[in-house]
């Protein structure tokens, strides 16, 4: 029988949806044991006639560990391919079920330790807010005090934003304009079905409002390569960062032949 704590839904999704156990090859299989004895979660038998891991209770295995595979010392158990793993956690429902989780949580799962942070928070406003497609939304957010502002970033950094009066967590967004000094951020959101974030600034988000912001964050770079042809390649809003660092260059190296080719980000 699975134990209803191991089998329990995994962020939202009834654990019988979610195809992800073990598999063993026999003919492989060298009957040390170590799979049967090494699962905490009771998934395994072992038949001691044969000598051979039986998967008894497959909803008992924690969705996406590869624990006894990795130390099987023949190589004699497979999983389905993490691409299925990872195809639920791009559905809002469940980020929205992990995000809902570390809230309740928090006492227990916050960090005991300060950890200094080398950026900043901010107070910035919306400046500007249009479409750029039907499901990409531009949004320009500008210093509310002169000063207090990310006045200078290197294109292909990112920042974090709080969506105002909600408990939510913050979200990244990449900056896709280069610094001018002003502190001026042009961000592009895609909008995700389901998704709080964009919901509420598709929907609800006005000029004028204000919005907590934390950063600049990353360090993805470009370095000079004045003789070199350069390719990027990028679709929707993965532009943004690459939107920021052509325009950068084409400040410095003006004369140098630039083709920008914006598609639409792909759907489904
Ligand atoms: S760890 Fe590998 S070799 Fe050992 S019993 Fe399990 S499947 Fe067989
Ligand atoms: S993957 Fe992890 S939880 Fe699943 S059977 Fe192996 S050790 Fe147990």
């Amino acid at each position: 029988m699975p134990d209803p704590k191991f089998s329990k839904p995994w962020h939202g999704i009834p654990r019988e949806e979610i195809h992800w156990n073990p598999t063993v090859l026999d003919d492989v299989c060298i009957g040390c044991g170590t799979c049967v004895t090494g699962c905490s979660r009771l998934v395994y038998r072992f038949d001691f006639d044969r000598k051979k891991p039986v998967v008894v209770d497959p909803l008992n295995c924690m969705v996406g560990c590869t624990t006894c595979a990795n130390t099987c010392p023949a190589n004699a158990i497979v999983f389905p391919p993490i691409d299925s793993v990872l195809a639920l956690q791009g559905r809002a429902e469940v980020r929205h079920a992990v995000e809902d989780d570390l809230l309740a949580r928090r006492e227990v799962l916050a960090s005991a330790f300060t950890v200094p942070h080398p950026d900043r928070i901010v107070t910035l406003s919306i400046a500007e807010k249009d479409l750029m497609t039907a499901d990409v939304l531009r949004v320009v957010l500008a210093p509310v005090e002169a000063g207090e502002c990310f006045c200078e970033f290197v294109p292909g950094q990112y920042i974090e934003l709080w969506q105002p009066g909600s408990n939510h967590l913050s979200r990244s967004y990449s900056i896709a304009n280069a610094s001018h000094g002003d502190g001026r951020i042009e961000l592009h959101l895609r909008q995700v079905v389901g998704g709080r974030f964009t919901g509420w600034a598709f929907d609800e988000m006005r000029v004028g409002d204000k919005l907590r912001a934390r950063g600049p964050l990353g360090a993805f770079t470009l370095r000079s390569a004045p003789d070199v042809p350069l390719l990027f390649v990028a679709g929707g809003t993965g532009f943004a960062p690459i939107h920021a660092l052509v325009e950068q260059q084409a400040r410095f190296q003006p004369a140098r032949d630039m083709v920008r080719r914006l598609q639409p980000p792909p759907r489904g």
